[in-house]
């Protein structure tokens, strides 16, 4: 196993061992993003329809594209402008006075016939918290489960998968989302393994939980009478994220610019992505809720809530009775990795785990102070980058300087501004020089 670079953290303790999930009630409308991670779907409904919730509300322009399901029943409104909470703004599909009903499971979806199963997790729009190139549908696919028609999409689904990873390992400190899962749904992750196993044909598959995790000895019993292996891995971040998790376990460096573990023989599939498997494989629609932590520590607040892919997160405020007074800053998906947002009109979806609500005092104010040049971020950073040459090149425009030193391998996992003296704004300027790069290869 490799050393790993990176910030130590604490394990979290207990926070997560008595965990609830709050049913939130259903609000006035939900609002689903039309631009997803892999491209934008062309809606199939006309404002004023009456959609089912698990009805295909719009469908993608390639064949493997998830397509994208109705979270609840209700009206159909026209497609209109929404931020999104990645800070940009796209189009959605509004459903307004919603029903919460939820389809019956498919009783005609059979475990056994994998490609009758694959199309039903196709089908099943589940989308990850983690960035993948590859959907999660494609990537779970053993090579002789892709289609033709897929198989162009990329050549990584040819290879065959010798690993599968299922990642208890929240995404960054701060987060007990996946611990709490894991506790409250260990015979069902239990029974998502088969599942898993059977689609990928992995031969090796890890179970991979930060050390200090509690888990339950006939959870632990489960997993080895299922072939599969346990690892306590160190609490250094961001060990939880693929890039680094991988070559921790088997090895692998991944290399800038490829299509992830995937393209050298390994899955990763995160704990709640395992339990949307497993319900697929059942003939439920598992992308109707969305689970997300909500942080508001002025408050005191640190739950976890169930609500319908869509809230906006001022209804999520609303139903636990959170006051909007003094609040400066949310950030969508955590302290390290979320993206900073000044409005409450923003959809949950299922690509966001947690929800952080800041006041000003908590607030971290960036400076444009110069570097001075103390190499703490080039200590910490995980993927042996030097984040202090990177940004001063993004800031004065040397574009192609710092596309040659393998900008593009940032994780942008915000360690380098975290352990900043002079709180240089440095994800901020990397992922600046990253859009300007892309948008000069998309004009060459
Ligand atoms: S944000 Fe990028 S440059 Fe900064 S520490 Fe993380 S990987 Fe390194
Ligand atoms: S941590 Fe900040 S001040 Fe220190 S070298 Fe990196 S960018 Fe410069």
């Amino acid at each position: 196993m490799k050393r790993l670079k990176g910030i130590s953290f604490p394990t979290e303790n207990g926070r997560y061992a008595n965990a609830e999930i709050e049913n939130l009630p259903l609000p006035e409308r939900v609002v689903l993003p039309l631009v997803t991670r892999f491209g934008k779907m062309i809606p199939i409904v006309s404002p004023g329809d009456h959609v089912q919730a698990g009805q295909i509300i719009a469908k993608g322009p390639q064949k493997w594209f998830p397509p994208l399901l109705a979270s609840v029943s209700g009206r159909a409104s026209a497609v209109s402008s929404w931020p999104t909470g990645f800070g940009d703004e796209g189009p959605a599909l509004v459903i307004e006075s919603p029903e919460g009903d939820t389809p019956p499971p498919r009783d005609d979806v059979a475990q056994k016939d994998l490609p009758e199963l694959m199309r039903w997790i196709q089908a099943g729009d589940i989308r990850e918290v983690d960035p993948s190139p590859l959907p999660l549908a494609l990537r779970l696919r053993k090579p002789d489960l892709v289609p033709s028609a897929f198989a162009s999409f990329s050549p990584a689904l040819e290879k065959p998968i010798h690993s599968l990873i299922i990642n208890g390992i929240d995404r960054q400190p701060g987060i007990w989302l996946r611990k709490a899962m894991i506790g409250l749904y260990k015979n069902e992750l239990l029974e998502s393994i088969p599942v898993l196993k059977d689609t990928t044909g992995a031969s090796r598959v890890f179970f991979a939980v930060a050390k200090g995790t509690d888990l339950a000895d006939d959870l632990l019993q489960g997993l080895r009478e299922r072939g599969v292996e346990p690892v306590f891995c160190p609490n250094i971040y961001p060990i939880g994220l693929e890039p680094l998790l991988i070559p921790f376990l088997t090895g692998q460096e991944l290399p800038p610019n490829s299509e992830g573990g995937r393209e050298f023989g390994t899955v990763v599939v995160d704990v709640t992505t395992a339990l949307k498997v497993r319900g697929a494989a059942r003939g439920e629609i598992p992308s109707l809720d969305v689970v997300v932590q909500i942080t508001a520590p002025s408050s005191g607040i640190d739950t976890l809530v169930r609500v319908r892919e869509g809230t906006l997160i001022e209804d999520i405020l609303e139903a636990l009775s959170l006051s909007r007074e003094g609040l400066a800053k949310v950030l969508c998906g955590g302290p390290f990795l979320g993206t900073a947002l000044h409005r409450l009109d923003v959809p949950v979806t299922q690509e966001i785990d947690s929800i952080i609500l800041q006041t000003e005092q908590e607030i971290i104010h960036y400076s444009n102070e110069p570097c001075m040049n103390c190499g703490y971020c080039v200590l910490h950073c995980p993927m042996k980058l030097l984040p202090n040459e990177l940004t001063k090149h993004c800031e004065y425009g040397k574009f192609d300087v710092a596309e040659r030193m393998d900008i593009f391998s940032c994780i942008e996992c915000g360690i380098c501004a975290y352990v900043c003296p002079v709180n240089r704004p440095m994800v901020q300027l990397i992922c600046f020089g990253k859009r300007e790069i892309e948008a000069a290869r998309k004009e060459s």
